[in-house]
């Protein structure tokens, strides 16, 4: 599965609304995590303030990327949807 080159600001509303690929159409998604150069330092030049975490959905099918959002996105999610 390819990552994408957009940045990360999908509406995070939008994690649980796509359920299928735009490319393909197909349903086979899956979510993965990695990190982001934020700097253009070039890497092991890279401090913890370099890069930033996010999540991506990418279709398994056709390797389209789908939707990636900022984990502080995620985690906001994750709260209101857990505890209100
Ligand atoms: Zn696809």
């Amino acid at each position: 599965m390819e990552q994408a080159n957009a940045t990360a600001g999908a509406p995070v509303h939008s994690m649980v609304t796509r359920r299928r690929c735009p490319e393909c159409d197909g349903d086979n998604l899956e979510w993965g995590d990695s990190m982001r150069n934020t700097s253009g330092v070039v890497d092991g030049r890279l401090r913890m303030h370099d890069v930033a975490c996010e999540f991506f959905l990418g279709c398994c099918d056709c390797s389209e990327t789908v939707l990636v959002v900022a984990a502080g996105d995620v985690a906001a999610f994750l709260t209101a949807e857990t505890y209100g």
